[in-house]
């Protein structure tokens, strides 16, 4: 196999940075494969080369392989990672940058195939006797069959896209009365955003946790995992906040899920960087899907185990990187992520474009911030919201949510509105507090956005000073913008 010099990357915003930073640590060059709406962010900035693969809308420039393919040749690079979203979890495009001779920073085409795919998956892991949802997924798709399968498995049930992914393309069933025209809606919508209308059935669960396993296959093909992350603060079925590890799990339980996401990994012939998902039920669990790629949540897994988990990608990738019997991995402390999203939570997270003025991530031990935009950059609606990702560590789970509360409160961005007293609101509820939180745990508290509270607005003032005084002290750049509360962060 060849050596790997030059990394194209086949993404944008903070993930696009974050495989920048890995490579230049590892004495690599990078070239990113952008749109022409991207031009204004870090990544664009930091790398070593840019290539416009074409305008902002996705289907012709980051869901164009071609393009990729075509930019990636040009710039003579010799691998493409694909970070996460887009082409990442694509077997046709992993399969396009084999034959065009480029290493696929990823699992194998097969591997992909196997487990990126939720029915394929589903086969796998019925034969292998793991825990499955009970469900539906033949290959009989007309309505009644359905809405008799959905009888069968008793209301209330979930309709999936067999094709979707991000949360998208699901619909709750809870009677025979309203099935058919839900599940012909699920098809109709299946087919227009993701090119097939196959759905498959699977039995609601109404109070479950997210857990999931960070999984890795070594050079050779060795599955480990690195431990659990809890992800079952979420809206719209996406994940808003995550944490490891789970504080949900006994050891027993841990040990038992941790097994089975292993099994899985090595029956799908897993190498490289995974994700084996599950829903937690009274104490116990389902297998829900594998995501082949790197995790928005990846992060909280490296500040606990302690490892870098794009690096290891990379190294892999070029057939360098193997587990030793040293390498178990204990997790220690306790870290939460929380993605900042541009949108104004108190009109329910109506999403928010703009161009960033100053921003300021507090310095602390063991904070993290994963951030796609510098001062001056347009947010603009061609893409996703997230514009960053807050990261911290502490000892113990009270703590890091101590942490991450006031690490919050610090945080200053203007020009753009940010769920962050959202997320402060969240952090605070004692049923996150005490760990209790389900997959309807928003639904159930914040199922109208945020409402703006003398509580939830108090330390406003204390960031405007820090404002004022970082930029008349001269040590950081004087913003654009005259009126910082004009741009507020905050939807004040
Ligand atoms: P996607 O591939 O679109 O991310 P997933 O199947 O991974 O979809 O599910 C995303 C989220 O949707 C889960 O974390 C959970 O909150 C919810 N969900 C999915 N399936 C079920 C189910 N059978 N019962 C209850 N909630 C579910």
């Amino acid at each position: 196999m060849k050596s790997i010099h030059r990394v194209a990357i086949a993404n944008r915003g903070e993930v696009a940075v974050r495989i920048i930073r890995a490579c230049e640590e590892l004495g690599l060059e990078t070239v990113l494969l952008h749109s022409d709406a991207d031009i204004d962010s870090r990544a664009y900035r930091l790398a070593t080369k840019t290539i416009c693969i074409g305008p902002a809308p996705t289907a012709q420039s980051y869901l164009n392989i071609s393009a990729n393919i075509d930019a990636a040749l040009a710039s003579g690079a010799d691998a493409i990672h694909p970070g996460f979203g887009f082409l990442s979890e694509n077997a046709d495009f992993a399969q396009a940058c084999e034959d065009a001779g480029l290493i696929f920073i990823g699992p194998s085409v097969e591997a992909i195939r196997t487990l990126g795919d939720k029915m394929t998956f589903k086969a796998l892991a019925k034969k292998a006797n793991l825990p499955l949802i009970p469900g539906y997924e033949g290959s009989d798709q007309s309505v009644e069959t359905l809405v008799a399968e959905a009888e069968k498995i008793g209301f209330p049930v979930i309709v999936k896209a067999a094709a979707g992914g991000g949360g998208r393309g699901m619909k709750l069933l809870t009677s025979s009365s309203e099935a058919k025209d839900l599940i012909e809606s699920a098809q109709r919508e299946s087919l227009s955003a993701f090119g097939s209308e196959k759905v498959f059935l699977e039995k609601y669960l109404g109070h479950a946790k997210h857990i999931e396993f960070q999984i890795f296959g070594d050079s050779t093909g060795h599955v480990v995992h690195l431990f659990d992350r809890e992800c079952s603060v979420q809206r719209r079925h996406q994940k808003i906040i995550e944490e490891a590890t789970s504080p949900s799990l006994t050891d027993e339980l841990r040990r038992q899920m941790a097994e089975v996401a292993c099994t899985i990994a090595t029956l799908g012939k897993y190498k490289n960087a995974g994700t084996v998902e599950f829903l937690l039920q009274d104490n116990k669990f389902y297998l829900l899907e594998v995501n082949t790629r790197l995790q928005v949540e990846h992060p909280v897994t490296e500040e606990v185990v302690g490892v870098d988990l794009v690096k290891m990608q990379i190294l892999t990738a070029a057939n360098n990187f193997v587990f030793g019997n040293k390498d178990i991995r204990i997790p220690k402390g306790h870290a939460i992520e929380c993605r900042v999203y541009a949108e104004d939570p108190f009109m329910n997270g109506m999403p928010s474009t703009g161009k960033i003025g100053t921003q300021i991530w507090p310095e602390g031990p063991r904070r993290r911030y994963e951030y796609g935009f510098d001062e001056g950059d347009t947010i603009t609606a061609h893409y996703d919201p997230m514009i960053a990702k807050v990261i911290v560590w502490d000892e113990n789970r009270p703590r890091a949510i101590q942490k991450m509360i006031r690490t919050l409160k610090d945080c200053v961005i203007f020009g753009v509105h940010t769920n962050i007293p959202y997320l402060i609101e969240i952090l605070d509820h004692p049923d996150f507090r005490d760990g209790s939180m389900t997959t309807r745990f928003i639904e159930k508290h914040f199922s109208e956005g945020l409402q703006k509270s003398e509580e939830n607005l108090k330390w406003a003032p204390q960031v405007y000073k820090k404002y004022l005084e970082v930029s008349s002290s001269g040590g950081h750049h004087q913003s654009s913008i005259s009126s910082p509360w004009q741009f507020s962060w905050r939807g004040i």
